[in-house]
C-alpha cells in the first residue's frame, strides 16, 4: 500500500530535453519541480555520440554529456530530480493524481509530460550490433545524413517519413537505396512521387532486409532478400537508415488525454502545450511526429513550463507569476 501521499507543485514526467528544458524554466518560476527521469535517464539523446545541430555547441557535443549538461543547469535552480518510472495516472478527479514504480503516489497541482518517443527498428541482430557501436545504424535522418555525405547508404520503410527521410538523403549522400517490403508504397501519391523521381534513390520493392554486414566497427553494407523471387545480393551502404515509425511513450495516459491513432498526445489548443486535462501539458516527442528534434522538444517545454505557471497564477491568487522566465 502507498505511504504517505506527496503534495508536489508541478511534477516533470521525463528528463530528455523537454523535461530538462520544463524543469529549468518552473524551477525559476519558483514552482519548485520534481522531476522523475525514468528508465533512460537524459532520454533518446544519451544513446548517440555526436549531435552537432544543437545550438550553443559550435564543435558538436556527445548526446550522453550535454544531457549531464541540462540536467546540472536544472538542479542549479533547485528542481528535485529523481529516479523513478511513473507506472499508472488518474486524471478523472480535480487532483491530478500519479504513482511511482506502482507505490508512492502524489498529487499534482500540475504536470509537464516529457517522455519522449522510441523509434522502432527492425530487431535484426547485426542491425542492433551496429546501432550500439554507433557505426553506422540510425533512425534519423536529420539528425544523422550529415554524416553520410558523398557516401552510399540503404533506407528501410514505405511511408511518408520515409519517403521523406529518403529524399533528404539524397540531397547529401550519392546513392540512397530504398528497400520496400511489398510491391507498393504507403506514402500518399505526392511524397512517393517525389521520390520515384529523384535521380539518386533507387527503389527495390518486394525487399526486406536479412542482414546489416559490417567489419566489426562500422557498416560496409547490407544483405537484402527479393521475398518474391528468394534471390539475395549485397548492397555496399556506410549507412543504414530504419524509417519505420516512432512509438510515443504514452500508454499510460490512455483513456485520460486525448491520444492520435499512434498514440501521441493531440494539443488541445494548437500553439500551447495544453492537453484536454486542464493542469496537464505536454513538450517534446510525445505530441511531436512532425519533427522530432532535440530543440523542438526544448522550446516545447519551455512552453510548457510557462502555460503551467499561467495556470498555477489563475488557479491560486496567492501563487504569483514569475518574472524571471521574461527577463
Ligand atoms: C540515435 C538518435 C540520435 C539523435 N540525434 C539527434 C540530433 O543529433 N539532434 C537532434 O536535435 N535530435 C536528435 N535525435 C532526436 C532527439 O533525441 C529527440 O527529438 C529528443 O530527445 C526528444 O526529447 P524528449 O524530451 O521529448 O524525449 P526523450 O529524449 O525521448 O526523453 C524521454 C524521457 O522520458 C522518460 N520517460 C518515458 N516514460 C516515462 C515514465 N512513464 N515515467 C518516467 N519517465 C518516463 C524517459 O526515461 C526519458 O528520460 C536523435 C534521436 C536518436 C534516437
Amino acid at each position: 500500500m502507498s505511504e504517505t501521499i506527496e503534495k508536489v507543485k508541478c511534477l516533470i514526467i521525463g528528463s530528455g530535453p523537454a523535461g530538462y528544458t520544463a524543469a529549468i524554466y518552473a524551477a525559476r518560476a519558483n514552482m519548485k519541480p520534481v522531476l522523475y527521469q525514468g528508465t533512460q535517464p537524459g532520454g533518446q539523446l544519451t544513446t548517440t555520440n555526436e549531435v552537432e545541430n544543437f545550438p550553443g555547441y559550435p564543435d558538436g557535443i556527445t548526446g550522453p554529456a550535454m544531457m549531464m549538461e541540462l540536467q546540472k543547469q536544472a538542479e542549479r535552480f533547485e528542481t528535485d530530480v529523481r529516479n523513478g518510472w511513473i507506472t499508472k495516472v488518474d486524471f478523472s478527479g480535480d487532483v491530478h493524481k500519479v504513482w511511482v514504480n506502482g507505490e508512492k503516489e502524489i498529487h499534482c497541482d500540475t504536470i509537464i509530460i516529457s517522455t519522449g518517443a522510441s523509434a522502432k527498428y527492425l530487431g535484426l541482430e547485426s542491425e542492433q550490433k551496429y546501432l550500439k557501436l554507433g557505426g553506422g545504424v540510425s533512425a534519423c535522418a536529420v539528425c544523422d545524413g550529415f554524416f553520410y555525405r558523398k557516401q552510399e547508404v540503404v533506407i528501410v520503410g514505405a511511408g511518408d517519413s520515409a519517403c521523406e527521410e529518403a529524399h533528404y538523403l539524397s540531397k547529401l549522400c550519392t546513392k540512397v537505396t530504398m528497400l520496400v517490403r511489398r510491391d507498393e508504397f504507403r506514402a500518399s501519391k505526392i511524397m512517393s512521387e517525389r521520390v520515384k523521381n529523384t535521380e539518386n534513390i533507387e527503389i527495390l520493392f518486394n525487399t526486406e532486409t536479412e542482414e546489416v554486414i559490417g567489419d566489426g566497427q562500422v557498416v560496409t553494407g547490407v544483405k537484402v532478400l527479393n521475398n518474391q523471387t528468394k534471390a539475395s545480393h549485397l548492397i555496399p551502404a556506410t549507412g543504414f537508415f530504419v524509417a519505420i515509425g516512432h512509438k510515443p511513450n504514452t500508454d499510460i495516459f490512455k483513456g485520460f488525454l486525448d491520444l492520435d491513432e499512434t498514440g501521441y498526445i493531440i494539443n488541445a489548443k494548437p500553439g500551447t502545450s495544453k492537453t484536454n486535462i486542464a493542469g496537464v501539458f505536454v513538450s517534446g516527442d510525445a505530441a511531436d511526429h512532425v519533427y522530432r528534434q532535440a530543440i523542438t522538444a526544448a522550446g516545447t517545454g519551455c512552453m510548457a513550463a510557462l502555460d503551467a505557471e499561467r495556470y498555477l497564477a489563475a488557479k491560486d491568487s496567492t501563487f504569483e507569476v514569475s518574472t524571471s522566465n521574461y527577463n
